[in-house]
């Protein structure tokens, strides 16, 4: 449920609708919004929601009040009509501009990391990618630098004028991970991890959440909200391809997931066509469809020399291919009344 206060409500009239929230057994969350503030009722409390909604309606300052009968609530349009602006290090996400957020996979050495920042700098990408702990299907595989490479990857970005963003595996390395990224990544293995959503929801640093393979749209908003409720609301969402029965490609692109969560959702929406194809050679068609699409950004993996790439070579874009990429991506852009 969300009450919606009137647009001149007194800060009076909102303590005294806070206070029956509470004395009903519910917790309030109050969305400060651009015009009004929003109030949702959160809670496992068992009643009557509609004997409710009335009692909640006759107060004075409430302009109305909606029942939300999905389960999400704070990641949801009703709850906050606006789109959501993500600040990461002075770079919006969520706004008429879009945004490309690209680097390598991993980050491999000093001279890999520092080339990678370079060149998707030059090209138009505003925040840094590259994975320091690395979740690795077989344990036998190039794990990442850890903390060593975490430093290199700020380096990077520190020397290029670029946020970084980067994978946190563990609830434990969330304060570490933020002393050198602007944002945290969850990845896609761990968007049912709510130890960790919770942690990172602590933190306030803003979220880059993955869709898991095998998760269904409403699942990766119930992630959000595990973050949401934790009082940060700087959360963007993922598409990275899905498990379908079809192997042609590493992943399936669920390209409908990109307007329906824009619908559901006032969080912003990138893609990931690196992860969700698999093949360097279908990232660009795939990076076009997300932007015409309603895609508030890409992320997208791109290595100075992708065949000695320690992971992800095979979908990792050269240097002069992402140039291109962005060319496209920017046209595309244009034609939907956006920017890049
Ligand atoms: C990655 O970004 O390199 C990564 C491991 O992504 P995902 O979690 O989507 O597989
Ligand atoms: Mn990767």
């Amino acid at each position: 449920m969300v009450i919606v206060m009137e647009a001149g409500a007194s800060a009076g009239q909102l303590s005294v609708v806070l206070d029956r929230v509470t004395a009903s057994g519910f917790r309030p969350h109050v969305n400060d919004g651009v015009e009004r503030k929003v109030i949702a009722v959160l809670g496992e409390v068992d009643i009557d929601k509609v004997e409710l909604l009335e009692q909640f309606e006759n107060l004075p300052g409430v302009e109305r009040v909606n029942l939300i009968s999905a389960p999400f609530k704070l990641s949801s349009r009703q709850y906050q009509p606006e789109d959501r602006i993500v600040d990461v290090g002075g770079v919006l996400i969520g706004g008429h501009q879009v945004v490309i957020m690209a680097g390598p996979c991993s980050v491999e050495s000093e001279i890999q990391i520092h080339g990678a920042a370079q060149a998707v700098k030059e090209a138009g990408a505003r925040i840094l990618r590259g994975g320091a702990f690395k979740p690795r299907s077989s344990p036998h595989s190039f794990q990442g630098l850890g903390e060593p490479g975490l430093k290199l990857l700020a380096e990077a970005g520190a020397a290029t004028g670029l946020p970084v963003v980067t994978e946190v595996m563990d609830a434990h390395d969330v304060e570490l991970i933020c002393r050198h990224a602007q944002m945290l990544q969850i990845g896609a293995r761990n968007m049912q991890n709510f130890t960790l959503l919770r942690a990172v929801g602590q933190s306030k640093r803003p979220v880059l959440l993955k869709r898991g393979p095998g998760c269904r749209i409403k699942d990766l908003l119930m992630a959000a909200e595990y973050v949401l409720c934790e009082g940060n609301d700087q959360v963007v969402l993922c598409e990275r391809g899905i498990t379908t029965f079809e192997d042609a490609a590493r992943n399936t692109t669920d390209i409908n997931a990109v307007p329906i969560l824009k619908e559901l959702s006032h969080l912003p929406v990138v893609l990931d066509p690196s992860h969700s194809t698999g093949e360097w050679r279908w990232v660009t068609p795939i990076a076009r469809a997300a932007i015409a699409a309603g895609a508030d950004g890409l992320i997208i993996e791109v290595h100075p020399n992708p065949q000695a790439a320690r992971s992800d070579g095979r979908q990792s874009l050269k240097p002069a291919r992402f140039t291109e990429l962005v060319v496209q991506a920017r046209a595309i852009a244009g034609a939907v009344g956006r920017t890049l």
